[in-house]
């Protein structure tokens, strides 16, 4: 069922943890509710989409709903907004750092980030860097109530989180989390500076 105009419901549930394990996990991960099938619309709508646009660039969804049966087999938080299809683990092709036609989109966001920061963006950072920075820049228009640059290097996450919810106010927070670190919260500039030279 596509949900917006570069999103799909399938993809938003898709797991190969759940695939592997089959049976009632599966059977559960595949068939959500109506409310968290609700969740995931909203979190296309405000979230995932709009930031898609922006980008110009496929973004791909790594995980996003989590049946607690999965969530409790790969480990997760027992209250993760994964569970209530509110968030998605995300990444963006590389595309966007190789391609004449999204040197408009680099740009911009090079210019942005330098004038938030005063710095250049490290060349090695990965293109979920630039995921990352442009969700930090349009925290309100994308209704984000957590973004976290989780684990890979400090500028080049192995992935981006990203969450929005219906029903609770969005805290627009941005964080990281690093290999055997708890979530530290950062401000605008300290976000950007992890990509920065
Ligand atoms: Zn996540």
């Amino acid at each position: 069922m596509r949900l917006s105009e570069n999103f799909t419901l399938e993809e938003l549930l898709a797991s190969q943890v759940a695939e592997r394990s089959g049976g009632d996990m599966l059977q559960e991960q595949t068939n959500p509710n109506r409310n968290i099938i609700k969740n995931l619309t909203y979190l296309t709508h405000q979230t995932l989409q709009p930031l898609r646009t922006l980008l110009r660039t496929s973004i791909t969804v790594s995980s996003s709903y989590r049946c607690p049966a999965l969530n409790t087999a790969i480990g997760g938080s027992a209250k993760s907004q994964h569970m209530e299809g509110k968030a998605a683990d995300i990444g963006i092709s590389s595309e966007l750092l190789h391609r004449p036609s999204r040197l408009h989109v680099r740009t911009v966001i090079e210019e942005k980030v330098r004038m938030e920061t005063g710095q250049g963006i490290r060349q090695e950072v990965n293109a979920s860097y630039y995921l990352f920075a442009t969700a930090c820049f349009y925290l309100e228009e994308l209704n984000v109530d957590q973004l976290i640059h989780e684990y890979g290097k400090d500028g080049s996450p192995a992935w981006v989180h990203i969450s929005s919810s219906p029903d609770q106010r969005n805290r627009r927070q941005i964080l990281i989390k690093r290999k055997g670190e708890g979530y530290t919260e950062l401000g605008l500039s300290q976000a950007l500076l992890l990509g920065c030279r």
